[in-house]
């Protein structure tokens, strides 16, 4: 109200004169005060008649390459192997990546239940003993166990976000994404011939104050270990510049720089990353919302980057999940819900109907490529 011209206090002093009835046409003077509906209890459902198009199954094959269902570590849930195909098959996901497989009997455990049955389905990455970083052998000890995940069946490294933002050795301090005592593990990665699936730090709102400001007010609320900001913590600029040196360090080795490299929320800072650097490629899990309230840009990105972008959810698979990415990406469907609203933010996204060769590269063709570089062990001199 503070801009109140001339000819609108005019209007408001007239306004009784100009009403008829009930209606009114100036607001109400006591409105901000009236407004007070808790979030928590605010769920508008939208009227927009917009066109709703089903997928049922994915227009080529798939290989979602972020899954964490039946893993090694327990972050993804348990479902029974025969139903997990019965999805797979009726959604047309032909493999999954299950990144978190540990190593050692744990992973062979994983590679028992799931490979061993249906090597065509299923892939199973190792990962990283961090409880071992004070070890003065830490690089050679994991160099070792990364061989012998290997042997054992594993084809590829998952890196979790602890690097960077958790994990500390006993001198306290934060052991960086780009520490010297890891080039061992990535070098070995490249000699082997497994991509190296590293997830660092998290949406730029994770790092901002948890204030009205912040557009993930409600999923920091639900979870407030995922809240980065304050002085214990590096700036997620800073922990990513550590990243994007190390990726240039090992340029022998594939990173899958996850989450569309953690920064779907700054495509320009990502396409700079992937122009800059041919060993890095990206997949897009958990940010169905991010890349989807952007259509036009991301589908720009999409079309630019078609051969360095795959298809991972880090969802639990179930058939509407899957629907629901196929949506976005087949279909030009708009303001619709992201898989998992309104739990990353209060917004909606559009459908990029990507054309069909862009499609059928980010389903499968760029993952079943980079998983084809494996080379594995020398024949025996280990
Ligand atoms: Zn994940």
């Amino acid at each position: 109200m503070k801009s109140l011209s001339v000819v609108t206090v005019t209007l408001l002093f007239l306004a009784p004169a100009l009403t008829f009835g009930q209606i009114t046409y100036q607001t109400a003077p006591n409105a901000e005060q009236k407004k007070t509906l808790l979030l928590r209890d605010f769920h508008p459902r939208t009227m927009m008649h917009a066109s709703a198009h089903t997928v049922e199954r994915a227009k080529f094959p798939v290989i979602d390459v972020h899954q964490h269902v039946d893993d090694a570590r327990g972050i993804g849930d348990r479902i029974a192997v025969a139903k997990l195909i019965e999805i797979m098959d009726r959604t047309n996901v032909q493999k999954m990546v299950i990144l978190t497989g540990m190593w050692g009997e744990k992973l062979q455990k994983v590679l028992d239940e799931l490979v061993k049955p249906h090597p065509d389905r299923f892939i199973v990455f190792t990962q990283i003993d961090w409880s071992k970083i004070d070890d003065p052998n830490f690089s050679q000890l994991m160099v070792a166990q990364l061989d012998d995940a290997v042997a054992r069946g594993a084809r590829g490294l998952k890196v979790l976000k602890d690097l960077g933002l958790e994990v500390r050795d006993k001198s306290g301090k934060l052991v960086a994404v780009d520490d010297p005592r890891l080039d061992p593990i990535w070098a070995e990665c490249g000699r082997l011939g497994i991509p190296v699936a590293i997830h660092v730090t998290d949406p730029e709102a994770f790092f901002q104050p948890l204030d009205g400001n912040n557009e993930r007010y409600e999923e920091l609320m639900e979870n407030p270990s995922w809240s980065f900001y304050g002085p214990k913590f590096p700036t997620k600029e800073s922990i990513l510049a550590a990243r994007d040196r190390m990726f240039a360090k090992h340029p022998n080795t594939k990173f899958i720089a996850l989450h569309v490299a953690n920064w779907p929320e700054n495509l320009d800072y990502v396409s700079a990353l992937l122009d800059r650097l041919p060993n890095v490629s990206v997949e897009f899990a958990a940010r169905e919302a991010e890349l989807g309230r952007q259509p036009r840009r991301a589908r720009e990105f999409f079309i630019k980057y078609q051969d360095r972008i795959m298809f991972g959810t880090d969802f639990t698979p179930e058939q509407e999940m899957y629907r629901n990415h196929f949506r976005w990406l087949e279909t030009a469907d708009e303001y619709f819900d992201y898989w998992g609203y309104p739990g990353q933010g209060r917004w909606k996204i559009y459908g990029m109907e990507l054309p069909d060769a862009v499609l059928e590269k980010v389903y499968h063709l760029n993952a079943e490529k980079l998983l084809a570089e494996f080379r594995g062990l020398p024949s025996k001199t280990r």
